[in-house]
């Protein structure tokens, strides 16, 4: 088996799995309670805090654990809607749905105004029309653009946005969900008022996440009970996948310029190999840049590329095609119809982690020339 689909997840590393079963025997006090088993609990909550709040230049405070990405986008629209009587939301329609539907649901239930920015054929979205938006509003804006887009990759000029919205007094969030873990992302560089960060998209485990919220930008909790995580996220922590996801991003950031590297080759090659087969095209130039860890490819619809995600994981290859959604069925994808409108192409999105190979690259392309028939190949 080879697995080309780590945008939607990665495996857990070796030293993660240690750490889940050396502490889960061990660490089942409840952190709220006082005594010796809560305690150490606790204590181990708060060293994932600052390892994490190390890396990111924040202080510990600014990072709120949540279940994953999804909630950590919830917490701060709504937010921003009930706490920061945000009236008007900036995004594109290339977003997540963790944050596309949140909106939708806003705009049904609060007179909150949300804006789309419209995007070119590569994703980018309008940064002129969002200076523009940005100088005419006068009442509090929050500005949600995702740092790096789940199924083409398209990176967000992040310090570009991150400008607009600090002169313009914008709040600013990004969905960091694709990029933690794999890019050197440092607060005390570059300034985001919020950011969303999903452990199971950098080696660690599922159901479980953070939230950076910038000390300055008021917020309320969105899941109501508990006083936990200092009254802003309810809900006993789960202490050991927390630990687990600080060690993950801790491994990730020791060797992140290795890992770039390494797989932006891992992508080169795959994306060479692909370009050979006529009337194929990259989603987004993803072959041309983006995030190193995404390779959507377009392949023209004949009888060869039909069902070609299928074919492929009859040949032992995962990948995903348009956007796997949590239902698990395939459907045409809300981000290429945006950059493309409705085409009858089969994407492929090929996504690569460090625990991918050369080898497996080569033996992919060898299996889709074969399932294409080599007549395709024009080189
Ligand atoms: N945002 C982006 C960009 C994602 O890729 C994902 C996961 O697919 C999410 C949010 C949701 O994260 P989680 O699975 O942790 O809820």
């Amino acid at each position: 088996m080879i697995y080309f689909d780590n945008a939607a997840s990665t495996p857990l590393l070796q030293e993660i799995i240690d750490e889940i079963h050396s502490l889960l025997p061990e660490m089942f006090g409840n952190p709220s309670s006082i005594h010796d088993f809560g305690r150490r609990a606790r204590v181990v909550i708060e060293d994932a805090r600052s390892i994490i709040a190390g890396l990111l230049h924040v202080a510990p405070s600014e990072i709120i654990f949540t279940s994953g990405g999804t909630e950590a986008d919830n917490t701060v629209l709504w937010g921003a809607v009930r706490k920061l009587n945000v009236q008007h939301i900036v995004t594109t329609r290339t977003e997540h749905p963790a944050v596309l539907n949140p909106l939708s649901a806003i705009a049904k239930e609060h007179r909150t105004e949300i804006i789309y920015l419209s995007v070119d054929r590569n994703g980018q979205p309008d940064l002129t029309q969002l200076e523009d938006v940005l100088k005419k509003k006068t009442k509090p804006v929050l500005v949600t653009l995702m740092h790096a887009n789940n199924e083409t990759g398209v990176l967000l000029p992040l310090k570009n946005v991150s400008e607009l919205c600090s002169s313009s007094g914008a709040y600013f969030h990004s969905d960091m969900v694709q990029t933690f873990g794999k890019c050197n992302i440092d607060f005390s560089k570059i300034p985001v008022g919020f950011a969303s960060a999903s452990a199971h998209k950098f080696h660690g485990p599922k159901g479980v996440g953070f939230l950076y919220r910038d000390s300055k930008n008021a917020l309320e909790p969105y899941i109501l009970g508990g006083g936990q995580e200092r009254q802003m996220r309810a809900g006993t922590e789960n202490t050991v996948f927390i630990a687990a996801m600080a060690k993950a991003l801790q491994l990730a950031y020791n060797r992140m310029e290795e890992n770039l590297q390494y797989i932006t080759q891992l992508k080169n090659v795959m994306a060479g190999k692909l370009s050979a087969i006529k009337g194929v095209f990259f989603n987004g130039d993803s072959d041309k840049g983006g995030l190193h860890t995404i390779l959507n490819v377009a392949f023209p619809h004949t009888a060869q590329t039909e069902m070609l995600l299928y074919k492929l994981d009859m040949n032992g290859v995962a990948v995903s095609g348009g956007s796997a959604c949590a239902s698990g069925t395939v459907h045409q994808s809300h981000v290429l119809n945006e950059l493309y409108g409705v085409t009858d192409n089969i994407n492929i999105r090929f996504s690569f982690s460090k625990l991918n190979t050369i080898e497996e690259v080569n033996k992919v392309a060898g299996i889709i020339y074969e399932i294409l028939q080599h007549e395709e190949i024009e080189k």
